[in-house]
């Protein structure tokens, strides 16, 4: 099926091509007929499976073709995190080239005065976190009382955040008649009260269940000691052909520390997390996306949503303390048709993590044995290596590795 078949018109058509998009993901299948009609949508997507195109394509379109140019902001998207809002703007610059379409995005953490005179020269479609967009409503700047089309995007991660009332205190913003598109990657009972309380008689969508999306991925398990972490990260940096790598690491600090040590060692690379200014991850964002940085290391909410086609391999240099969160961090590769590589380290004291995970995607992550860093227990650690520090430069002994950890 290709993207003629879904009633698109030519603008669209056009800009789809110049993107090389040739064929609609399964959601963008799905949902495109639904919002084009004019239902609510209730999307059961993940970040990487095209959600983004498929509501804001037929948005696109459903604007271009109204008759009159109304006044006002007509379609909001609400969005959790910076990141996340800058892409889906993004996105509205590719898809509506060919449209006479008005947008904008605004979020904190910035001068609000760019994103002000914006405003006051009029947009169609606004693309706003929580914070930033009920500031500037409070600031009289915006006036969501003619929006006909809005989106709630990420709506899990909203609740994660603690943004729900956020969330619902702009929803009292919004006209009762409206189409309400709502997506979520996960949903439990209560995102699913939530879209209860917000849809009308919505059309459901649904693409592949997370935990299948990983094929595509090759996943490596690297038993590791805490300490040995960074060496064995850029042992595996200098020892294998990785042109991209995104880090996630457990904490702020613990991405600084990973940078400051790549940095020594000669590996461009650069921490996003949520105490760099808005500018700062940006920057850093834009220069791997463009080849200056080759890793980047991140906690997971500054990386929610991520989008760089070309990443070739994800790190866990810490596992997470929720299962699904790995089944976020390594679909942040293999992306648009490509395969991608997912390497996690496993200290003593992340086995607990590893057995949840495992559980989770329903199988063993394979095991590579031999590395200069394996697990040291006490069964298995020469007393002589625990009170001898190594010498900087001096290579590890390597162990005929067993894995220490019992699972
Ligand atoms: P998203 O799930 O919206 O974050 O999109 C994930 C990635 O897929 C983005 O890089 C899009 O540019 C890309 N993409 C979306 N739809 C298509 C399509 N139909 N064909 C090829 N790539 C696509």
């Amino acid at each position: 099926m290709s993207f003629k078949n879904l009633n698109l018109i030519e603008p669209v058509l056009k800009a789809l091509t110049a993107e090389g998009y040739s064929i609609p993901t399964p959601i963008q299948k799905q949902a495109i007929p639904y919002v084009l009609a004019g239902r609510d949508l209730q999307g059961c997507a993940q970040t990487g499976t095209g959600k983004t195109a498929a509501f804001a394509i037929p948005i696109i379109q459903r604007l271009h073709e109204q008759k009159s140019h109304k006044p006002g902001i007509q379609v909001l998207i609400l969005t959790p995190t910076r990141e996340l809002a800058i892409q889906i703007d993004e996105s509205f610059v590719s898809y509506s080239k060919y449209t006479s379409l008005t947008h904008t995005v605004i979020y904190g953490g910035v001068s609000q005065l760019q994103q002000v005179k914006t405003l006051k020269r009029g947009v169609e479609v606004l693309i706003a976190t929580p914070g930033r967009l009920l500031d500037l409503i409070g600031q009289g700047y915006i006036d969501l009382r003619r929006i006909g089309i809005f989106v709630l995007d990420e709506a899990d991660r909203m609740l994660d955040m603690g943004f729900i009332h956020d969330v619902k205190r702009v929803i009292a913003y919004l006209p009762a008649k409206r189409q309400t598109l709502f997506f979520s990657a996960t949903m439990s009972p209560v995102i699913e009260k939530l879209a209860q309380s917000m849809l009308v008689n919505p059309a459901k969508v649904e693409v592949t269940p997370p935990t299948s999306t990983v094929d595509k991925i090759e996943q490596q398990l690297f038993y590791t000691n805490k300490k040995d972490k960074p060496d064995l990260l850029n042992h595996l940096l200098q020892e294998q052909l990785i042109p991209t790598a995104l880090v996630f690491t457990r904490t702020k600090h613990g991405a600084d520390r990973v940078v400051k040590y790549l940095l020594r060692m000669n590996v461009k690379s650069a921490a996003i997390h949520g105490n760099k200014s808005q500018n700062a991850r940006q920057a850093a964002l834009n220069n791997f996306k463009n080849g200056q940085l080759r890793v980047l290391v991140a906690t997971d909410i500054a990386a929610r949503g991520i989008d760089i086609d070309e990443l070739t391999h994800v790190f866990n240099y810490d596992l997470p303390d929720v299962a699904e969160t790995y089944i976020h961090r390594i679909g942040r590769t293999g992306r648009a048709g490509n395969t991608g590589i997912a390497i996690a380290f496993c200290d003593i004291d992340e086995r607990t993590e590893l057995r949840d995970i495992e559980r989770l995607i329903g199988k063993k992550v394979p095991v590579i044995e031999s590395h200069p860093f394996p697990a040291l227990s006490a069964s298995n650690l020469p007393k002589k290596t625990i009170s001898q520090p190594r010498r900087s430069g001096q290579r590890p002994r390597t162990h005929a590795y067993k894995p220490s950890i019992s699972r």
